[in-house]
């Protein structure tokens, strides 16, 4: 099976050849016609098993043909993460102008603001600054309500308690209807299961 036999676009499959990257990981074959397809995704993945290009990929070859303001949210738990996530997005998509943006703490808040208010089609964040962000910005939370993607990476770390507030205030910002959740985890969770049969029941599921 090629990235191609996925639905992935010939413009996504040459990037993907010039890193290198010409075998869908299983995760891959189990989320990214369901993500293309318009689909909600429950993933059960380990970091390294190709999570990120699963989710990454079907995103920026929506994006291609529908550009938006913000166009996707990631939600991962921490900074380092955040950065590893935007890196793999810039090299997939390398060549079609992709504007993305991280917001984490640590770094000054008021450039991250800046970067927000030039609505990037990716914005990748940890949940208490973004959440801090939108909350003191009526304008930066607007920003998000066109957004077609939600995805939350490591979502059984962001299930924590810690994360609780900040989640909710940054969910009232998005969109409730047409919009994909996708939502990726070592394990699944108990938690997990039941934000999917509360929130996610037609959400496609892969296990690793
Ligand atoms: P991740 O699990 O998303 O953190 O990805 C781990 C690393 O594997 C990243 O550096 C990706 O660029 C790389 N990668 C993703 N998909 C594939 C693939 N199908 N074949 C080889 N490497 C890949």
């Amino acid at each position: 099976l090629t990235f191609k036999d996925l639905g992935v676009t010939d413009w996504l499959c040459s990037v993907l050849q010039s890193l290198g990257i010409t075998r869908p990981t299983p995760v891959q074959r189990g989320c990214i016609p369901a993500v293309l397809d318009g689909r909600d995704v429950i993933g059960t993945a380990q970091t390294g098993s190709g999570k990120t290009a699963a989710f990454a990929l079907p995103i920026l070859q929506r994006l291609s043909r529908d550009p938006y303001g913000v166009f996707a949210l990631v939600l991962t738990p921490t900074r380092e993460l955040a950065v590893q996530l935007a890196e793999q997005f810039r090299a997939f998509g390398a060549g079609m102008s992709l504007r993305e943006c991280v917001v984490i703490g640590g770094v000054e808040q008021q450039t991250q603001a800046k970067q927000l208010a030039r609505r990037p089609h990716v914005v990748i964040a940890t949940p208490g600054r973004l959440a801090e962000l939108i909350d003191t910005d009526p304008g930066l939370r607007r920003g998000f309500a066109k957004a077609r993607f939600l995805v939350l990476d490591e979502a059984d770390r962001l299930l924590d308690p810690t994360f609780e507030e900040p989640l909710r205030s940054i969910l009232a910002a998005l969109p409730s209807d047409d919009r994909q959740t996708l939502l990726f985890s070592a394990t699944m969770t108990q938690a997990l299961v039941k934000l999917q049969a509360e929130k996610l029941q037609g959400a496609h599921v892969f296990q690793a």
